[in-house]
């Protein structure tokens, strides 16, 4: 099965999409990875849900990703006398250690580390910035707040903190336990959550010991002050809409994108953009304009990935918002206005240092532009030489042939990239023959049309990519 189009759909499962017949459809219908929210599911879900993606992949023979999205350092407040309680704008409210029911005068918020970080002049946000108020005194023990925007406070409702950098790990225990789980069961990406810090990203890079690569969601501001270095250590990034525009002001949210997809690509590393894409479709058939425009600009700036949340895992229609993702996709990469646009933010930049694999992956692009090639195809063992090409959003379609079918499961998340596990090449004239044969079979080539085979030599050692054939596809291809 062969998909034309180069931006990657991610689908999180759900109730909505629990059953095989349902994911199968979602498949069939553009969804290239599949997301599992670890702050919906347990165990027992998470590996049923795996079991059913690896059977289908197995049925269908075509390599299929998924992510698995780690919760993260979720905080909440506790809980009140009656349930809740309503706190008048320009009330004092404070948030302590005690673990008493609260009324309109405090709530416990039970996270000592906070209490610590807490500082005069600090926002807090509560219910996903609905209500917010500033801490005008902090003791380890309680913050006490001036509420600038008050309401309705009820039970455990979520906590963010725009200005305090958390003393922890981004991993709770419950991400330490959902992570050893989640390893041995063969996931190809994981997703950190509430990354602040390059050691965040490490810390899991660590525990994964190459078993799966990390994707950092950038949704704190404190992710923003240190980007360059957190894509620098990740395996791929995530926009996170949906924490980013409640832990910064909302409007600067398609800004960040712009920031964050550039430098993602920059250097080479997927970028996923997600949340709300489609919100609409959680109860309606078709997404505002408002919303297509939406995915329009995510795939006019040349992101990998974007990302489906309720609407495929909670939605009415989860097999009709991935069919419209799709049909966004195609168009707006057959608009004549996508090219110039892509190529405008191309990966190449002279402030970025250049090796052997960047300086074979610019000049694959140039010469496939130049001769007209029909495919790139590259061999590839631990997946480098493909995203280097990637990287570089070549207008002909990149054929990745790995041995590995790991390799071939994380390539399903970089943009362009069209994934076959096939046994090593030999040598240089069996890599040639039978990268033409698959540029044939999987129809992005015809006989006689001509190719651009790119490899590291020798053969099955990752890193070394340093070698470019021209060549045509055979008539017995
Ligand atoms: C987000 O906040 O945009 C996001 C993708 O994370 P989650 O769905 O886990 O809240």
């Amino acid at each position: 099965m062969r998909r034309i189009r180069r931006v990657k759909i991610i689908a999180t499962l759900g109730p909505a999409s629990s059953d095989r017949a349902v994911v199968a459809k979602l498949f069939a219908a553009g969804a290239d990875v599949f997301r599992i929210n670890m702050s919906h599911a347990d165990h027992a879900g998470m590996r049923e849900r795996i079991a059913m993606i690896r059977s289908l992949e197995e049925e269908l023979g075509r390599p299929i990703g998924i992510l698995v999205d780690l919760q993260g350092p979720k905080l909440r407040i506790g809980k009140f006398g009656e349930g809740k309680a309503i706190v008048e704008t320009g009330a004092t409210f404070t948030l302590d250690s005690d673990a008493k029911p609260g009324d309109a005068t405090r709530v416990h918020l039970p996270h000592p580390e906070i209490l610590r970080a807490l500082r005069p002049g600090h926002t807090v946000l509560i219910d996903d910035g609905r209500l917010r108020v500033k801490v005008v005194d902090a003791t380890p023990e309680r913050a006490v707040t001036q509420v600038l925007v008050g309401g309705l406070f009820s039970d455990r409702k979520g906590v963010s903190l725009p200005d305090t950098t958390i003393p922890v790990s981004a991993m709770t225990p419950k991400d330490r336990a959902d992570l050893e789980a989640v390893l041995p069961e063969g996931v190809d990406w994981i997703a950190l959550s509430f990354v602040q810090r390059p050691e965040d990203v490490e810390e899991v890079k660590a525990i994964a010991a190459g078993r799966a690569r990390v994707l950092a969601k950038i949704e704190k501001p404190q992710a923003i002050e240190r980007l360059d270095e957190i894509i620098e250590v990740s395996d791929a990034l995530m926009v996170a809409r949906g924490d980013l525009g409640v832990e910064l002001p909302i409007q600067q949210v398609p800004g960040l994108q712009k920031r964050i997809t550039r430098k993602a690509r920059r250097l080479g590393k997927p970028v996923v953009v997600a949340t709300q894409m489609l919100e609409s479709m959680i109860t309606a058939p078709v997404p505002t304009r408002a919303e297509v425009s939406d995915v329009a600009t995510a795939v006019f700036e040349g992101a990998d990935a974007v990302m489906l949340s309720a609407e495929s895992a909670a939605g009415q229609y989860p097999v009709e918002a991935v069919t419209m993702m799709s049909r966004i996709g195609d168009e707006v990469e057959r608009d004549s206005v996508y090219r110039s646009i892509i190529d405008a933010q191309r990966g190449r930049s002279a402030s970025l240092a250049v090796n052997e694999a960047d300086a074979i992956a610019m000049a694959t692009r140039d010469i496939a532009e130049t001769l007209e090639c029909k495919s790139i195809c590259a061999w590839t063992s631990s997946g480098s030489t493909a995203f280097l090409i990637a990287r570089e959003r070549p207008m002909a379609p990149i054929l990745a042939l790995t041995p590995f079918r790991e390799t071939a499961r994380r390539l399903t998340l970089a943009w362009g990239v069209h994934p076959i596990v096939t046994k090593d090449a030999s040598d240089v004239d069996d890599m040639v023959q039978r990268a033409a044969k698959w540029s044939n079979r999987e129809a992005f080539s015809k006989p006689g049309d001509r190719i651009i085979v790119v490899a590291g030599v020798p053969f099955g050692s990752s890193g070394t990519t340093n070698m470019v054939r021209i060549a045509f596809t055979g008539a017995e291809s």
